[in-house]
């Protein structure tokens, strides 16, 4: 695997692999990989010729006052993990690269960025699509990898590779778990033994939302009640919010009749966790 650092050297790269004609495929991840992020890298392997990943903790979609200092790092071991993937080239910008002193251009998807994450993390979305457009130039790839787990984010990706014309397919990856539910996450790291074993009741919540679905019951309020009273009841886990929505516009349900998302954000003791299950599909 070549270790890229410099953005001219990946465009270099990139050109290279094109004119051969080789089908590019990019993960891109923050690090601190686990096996989420390596599914994705045996999806896009499957799907390319030449799988590129990028590791770059973005400073612009972090808020004031969330972990963008203390993101968890471990460049060695996220090197030997993307190796072992077949990953070709790994890119990883300094923060610099990415944005000069002088940086002033922002992308701004609108509609699926409100509500959900978009109400809890003020100008995450700008800074998400303000990077990945970034690197789609940087990369060139053909096909780009993005999980389920990060739905929203999803979402946004795909609409503002639409709006912009992009020719790049965004494909999903399946949103992986640990054995006992939780979904798997970079910042599960900051848990507490204590708080790690109360995450469960997210992934809990939802499965009793899916049933309460499968049941019979489709009126969105009566699901969201369900997954309230479960998490309300689990103390030192304190629910930002439950929403259903549209899988694939992301807009309001009132009853479900098509796949929808059932989305959960919580902050377990000081950790913000996120997660997520997809019903009618
Ligand atoms: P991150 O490093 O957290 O920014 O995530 C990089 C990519 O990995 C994003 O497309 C995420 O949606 C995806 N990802 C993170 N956790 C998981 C997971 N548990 N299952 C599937 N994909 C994931």
């Amino acid at each position: 695997m070549q270790v890229v650092r410099q953005i001219k050297e990946m465009q270099k790269i990139s050109d290279k692999l094109i004119k051969e004609g080789k089908r590019i495929g990019f993960v891109p991840t923050m690090g601190y990989l686990h096996e989420g992020h390596i599914s994705l890298v045996k999806k896009a392997k499957e799907l390319s010729d030449s799988v590129v990943a990028s590791i770059f903790v973005n400073p612009t979609q972090f808020g004031p006052g969330e972990d963008f200092q203390r993101y968890p790092r471990d460049e060695e071991g996220d090197k030997a993990k993307l190796d072992r993937a077949g990953v070709e080239f790994l890119f990883i910008p300094e923060a610099k690269e990415m944005y000069s002193t002088r940086y002033q251009t922002y992308v701004e998807v609108t509609e699926v960025t409100k509500g959900l994450c978009g109400d809890f993390r003020p100008g995450h979305f700008r800074g998400v699509a303000t990077v990945v457009l970034k690197l789609f130039n940087i990369v060139k790839p053909h096909v780009a990898v993005f999980g389920e787990k990060d739905y929203q984010q999803l979402l946004v990706i795909k609409k503002m590779t639409e709006d912009l014309n992009f020719d790049i397919e965004i494909i999903p990856g399946t949103l992986i778990r640990e054995e006992d539910g939780i979904a798997m996450s970079s910042r599960n790291a900051y848990l507490s033994p204590e708080d790690r074993k109360k995450a469960r009741v997210l992934y809990r919540s939802l499965v009793k939302a899916k049933e309460v679905f499968d049941s019979g019951e489709k009126k969105t309020y009566n699901i969201v009640q369900a997954v309230k009273k479960m998490i309300g009841s689990m103390e030192g886990v304190s629910l930002q919010y439950v929403e259903i929505r549209d899988a694939e516009t992301l807009e309001r349900v009132e009853i479900v009749s098509r796949p929808a998302v059932i989305a959960v954000a919580a902050m377990v003791g000081p950790v913000r966790l996120i997660d997520n299950i997809i019903v009618g599909r």
